[in-house]
Parts: structure tokens; sequence; C-alpha cells
């Protein structure tokens, strides 16, 4: 075969698109994990096994949003004041009572509405008189109530399955009424580095070595994401040694960085196809472009290359998707907000662009170093600016989409 371009190494000549290397992780796994049930107050962070139907209405009753009067609106006049004498008294946790036409009662935030009046008058808006309350005129049917099954009606699904649980579905929950949660039991994942060059404290830096960086902070993503760790430890830059490594662990998802680029010491790809099969190898990223999927036996292995930066992008874009999808939660790409530029830049069309941003008032600015094993570049930056594959240039000014940081990281 004639030797071809940097760019055009795989895949009938032109790396694979981002979308397409999702495509085929969605097409290509399904959920491993099994169910468990947890009590509500241990299940944040978990993921739903089930759709969840409200056994009940909420809110469960018609109630007052306010501390005010309940009134028939059709007793107020809509242009001049109003006064009715005041038939009785409702606090929240009370049982409901009756207000017979012409009349309104006192009532206060979260009380069961009486039956028959359809509106609240705030506290606020009234005047207390000798002979019950005066209502200013104008207030529209059915203010300041608050409907039953407003929030949730009986029967409904109130949380779908594969969502992972955050503070406020623990509240929506909680406010149903249940007690214990069936959940996807924590996905087993092991992570790997490799290099010949990695090495762990309090082992002294000896010449050519470095601290590893990426198996620290992809093992506290993944535990953010509620994944069970295994440390794989660190391979050496020896295809034997890390084939054999690799089919010996046991897990649900295997994590690998470094090793996976095109160099002679590059030995995870080859590793990968020897112990078990590629499914797709580089994307159209930048940064991140040298990322492996495969599998070692029936266990789906990523391969992220080795720079901390390419590491996270391509965990973000590709680790993540495939996480929730062998874990069971439905995979939601993070929110991107519309950012203005505040720099101009170049780029190749054909491939996703992530630009490291700080962000401000006036908008997007380029974090100075750019280079794909800058720490710093995560830990003081903001956002991911991401260029479409099919941008070349773009100008100050421009509006781009920004990814905020913080929303990569579970
Ligand atoms: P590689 O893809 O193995 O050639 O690695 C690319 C760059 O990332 C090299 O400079 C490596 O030293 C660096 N690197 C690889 N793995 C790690 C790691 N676990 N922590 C920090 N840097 C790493
Ligand atoms: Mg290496």
């Amino acid at each position: 075969m004639a030797q071809l371009s940097d760019d055009c190494f795989a895949f009938g000549g032109a790396l694979l698109p981002l979308a397409e290397a999702q495509a085929r992780i969605a097409d290509l796994h399904n959920t491993v994990s099994g169910v468990e049930d947890v009590a509500l107050a241990e299940s944040c962070g978990r993921i739903l096994a089930y759709d969840l139907s409200a056994a009940i209405d909420l809110p469960p009753w018609n109630n007052s949003a306010v501390d005010g009067y309940a009134v028939h609106h059709a007793d107020l006049d809509p242009n001049v004041p109003t006064d009715l004498p005041v038939s009785g008294r409702i606090a929240a946790g009370g049982a409901m009572v009756a207000a017979p036409r012409g009349t309104a009662i006192r009532i206060f935030t979260g009380a069961v509405m009486p039956e028959g009046p359809d509106t609240v008058m705030m506290q606020e808006d009234c005047e207390v008189t000798p002979a019950g309350v005066r209502f200013a005129p104008g207030i529209r049917k059915g203010a300041n109530q608050r409907p039953v099954g407003e929030d949730v009606a009986r029967g409904a699904v109130a949380l779908a399955a594969g969502k992972r649980l955050m503070p406020p579905d623990i509240g929506l929950l909680a406010a149903l009424g249940i007690e214990q949660v069936a959940v996807r039991r924590p996905l087993r994942v092991a992570v790997f580095s490799t290099g010949d060059e990695i090495t762990l404290p309090p082992a002294p830096l000896r010449p050519g070595k470095i601290y590893d960086a990426n198996r620290p902070m992809l093992a506290a993503l993944l535990r953010r994401l509620g994944a069970e760790v295994i440390d794989g430890g660190i391979l050496p830059d020896n295809v034997d040694a890390t084939a054999a490594a690799l089919s010996a662990i046991s897990a649900d998802l295997i994590f690998t960085s470094g090793g996976v680029s095109a160099g002679e010491e590059d030995h995870v790809r080859t590793a990968i196809e020897r112990a078990g099969e590629l499914a797709f190898w580089r994307v159209a990223i930048k940064p991140g472009r040298p990322v492996a999927l495969g599998r070692i036996g029936a266990t789906p292995l990523l391969g992220l290359p080795g720079n901390p930066v390419a590491a996270l992008v391509t965990f973000t874009a590709l680790g993540r998707p495939l996480l929730d999808r062998l874990a069971g939660a439905t995979y939601v790409p993070p929110v991107r907000f519309t950012v203005a530029s505040r720099f101009a830049y170049r780029k190749k069309a054909g491939r996703l662009e992530y630009v490291r941003v700080v962000l401000g008032p006036d908008g997007a600015s380029r974090y100075p170093k750019e280079g794909a094993g800058v720490l710093t570049s995560l830990t003081e930056s903001d956002a991911l600016m991401e260029l479409p594959e099919a941008m070349t240039a773009l100008t100050p000014g421009e509006l781009v989409p920004c990814i905020p940081l913080g929303l990569l990281y579970g």
C-alpha cells in the first residue's frame, strides 16, 4: 500500500468524525450493570434502573401559594373593592374546610384550599376591617393557588430510567413518598497508564521520568460518575506485557492512557489487536486524535491519548458516552453556551477542535499555553470552546459554543 499522509492513515482516507465514533459506541454496546435497591438517602449519583411513576399527585392537594384569604372569584367586584366576612381559618397541615359563598377563609401558605374557593388574595393586598376583609379589585381567577398534580400528575413518569440522580431528583422522589430506589450497580472500570517514563511518588524523579497524572485524574473522573475503579497500574512500553495485562484484568470496562499513537513505542493498539479486536482508531478531534476503541475478550476498552489534556477531552467526548452506555445511564451531552470569541484562530477543516478558554464579561479568551500536555491549561481555564469540523477561521466577536469544564466532571 502506498504511504499515506498522516491525516489519511485510516478509514478510507479520512479520520473518523466524532459523531460517527459516538454512534459506533452506541451501536456496539449495551447496559451491563445489574440492578440493586438502595435507600433514597444513599442514591445520589446512582443511575435509575427503571422509569419511576408517581403513585400520588404532586402536590397532593390544591393548596395556597401565599398567606392570605381564599375566596370565590365570582364574589369579587372587578371594579371596586369588595368586603367579605371571614367564615373560617386553615393553616398548613389542617384538613379541608368549607367556605360558604360570599365569605372568605383565612389561609396560610401550603394549606389545603377550602371547598369552593378558587382564588387566594395575598394578605398584603387585603385590608382587615371590623366586619371582615376588604379586597382590592382586579385579581385574576385562580391566582395564588397551586393545583393538585401541577408538578407531577399521579401515574406520570416522574424520572426516566437512565437518569443519574442529582440532589433535585432526590427531592422529587422524597416528595413522592419514595423510600427505596432501584438503581444500577456501579460499573467496574479498570484504569491503566502506559509508558516507561511514568513513575509514582514517593520514588524520586530519575532522569527522563514523570509522575503519573492521567491515572489519578481518570480515577477521580470515574468515581464522580459512580464507577468502581480498579487500579491497573502502569504498563511498560512493551506489547507482550501490555496484551498480557489487559487480558488478565477483570472489569466491565478498561481505560488506558498513552501508547496509542503511531510511534514505535506505542503498543496499545497492537495489544488490542492481539488480545481482542479493534473497532476504530483515530478520531477527527484535536486534542485527542489518537484514540482507540476495541475490546479485550468481551470487555470494551478505550485507549486514550497520553497527553493529559487530550486524555480528558477524549474521555469527555467518547469515554463518558461509553461509560454511560455500559452503566445504564442515558448519555446527555454537556450543555453548550454560546459565547463571543475574543480572539482570532485558524484551524484545519475536517476536525473538531477544543480550545481551552477563560470566560469573562466580554467573552472567551484563549488560554495562552495551548500544549496538550499543559495541565494548568485545565486547572486555570473555564471552558472548552468547540470549533466545528467545517470551520477554518474564527474571527473575534464570532459566537461559538463553549462547554464549561465543570460540566465535564459529573
Ligand atoms: P504517548 O501517547 O504515550 O506518546 O504519550 C504522549 C505524551 O503524554 C508523552 O509526553 C507522555 O509522557 C505523556 N503521558 C503519557 N501518559 C501519561 C500519564 N499517565 N501522565 C502524564 N503524562 C503522560
Ligand atoms: Mg507513551
